[in-house]
């Protein structure tokens, strides 16, 4: 591709990023910390290159290993919600996939943990988070277990969908951190948010989504997928 065609095409998607923000500004996503990181974000650098029209569209995409780049409202949404209780800090999140989501946290400026299960899904987005130059630290393994030797952390978000509130999550949270996870059944799970302040931990519940399944030791049994 020619240079004019290459500066044609990135000032395109560019422009879809901006109706991106337009659709989550539709759906009622106002946090202006949210909708500035997905405009500095290049959602398409975290795609397959044969799919880069698709990028900016509002849907979840499969990334391989059956798992799938979260849809950009999801990932909106649960932002939104971890910002608002979590403004600064170090952030943990379990299910790398993609590293969309932890790309959306680096850009808020918070210290950014994360851990997937499926190797080439980690390799895949430790060699684009250096490509990026991102300060993200990634570990492959069972993110039910947390990552004991950097908690606690201020934030915690789960990006699949778990049967129940993992422990050593809960264990791994601040004193006065907030997890953020979807939980439920294999087929839908209502976003959840649990606050804690000093030993008391407070759950709220809210909307219903459909995540791939958070496969571990305090997750979902890997017999059952
Ligand atoms: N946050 C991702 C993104 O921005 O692209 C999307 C996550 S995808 C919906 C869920 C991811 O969680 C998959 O990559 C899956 O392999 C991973 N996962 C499931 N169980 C896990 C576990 N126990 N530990 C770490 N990652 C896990």
């Amino acid at each position: 591709m020619g240079v004019l065609s290459m500066k044609k095409s990135e000032q395109l998607l560019e422009l879809r990023r901006r109706e991106m923000v337009e659709t989550l500004k539709g759906y009622g996503i106002v946090n202006r910390r949210v909708l500035d990181a997905f405009l500095e974000v290049p959602r398409h650098l975290f795609f397959d290159a044969a799919a880069l029209e698709l990028a900016y569209n509002d849907g979840a995409y499969p990334i391989g290993f059956g798992q799938t780049i979260s849809q950009p409202y999801t990932v909106a949404y649960m932002t939104t919600l971890l910002v608002e209780r979590c403004f600064s800090g170090k952030v943990l999140e379990i299910g790398t996939g993609s590293g969309f989501q932890a790309a959306i946290l680096d850009a808020m400026g918070y210290a950014v943990f994360t851990v997937e299960r499926i190797a080439e899904l980690y390799e895949r987005a430790e060699t684009l988070f250096s490509r990026l130059g991102l300060h993200i630290a990634c570990r492959f393994g069972d993110g039910t277990l947390g990552w004991k030797d950097e908690a606690p952390f201020d934030g915690i978000m789960i990006t699949a969908g778990s049967p129940k509130e993992p422990e050593p999550l809960l264990d791994q949270l601040s004193r006065n951190g907030c997890m953020v996870i979807p939980i439920g059944g294999s087929s839908s799970q209502q976003m959840t948010v649990i606050s804690r302040s000093g030993n008391d931990l407070r759950k709220e519940v809210f909307q219903q989504f459909s995540f791939v399944p958070l496969v571990g030791k305090e997750g979902w049994n890997d017999s059952v997928f």
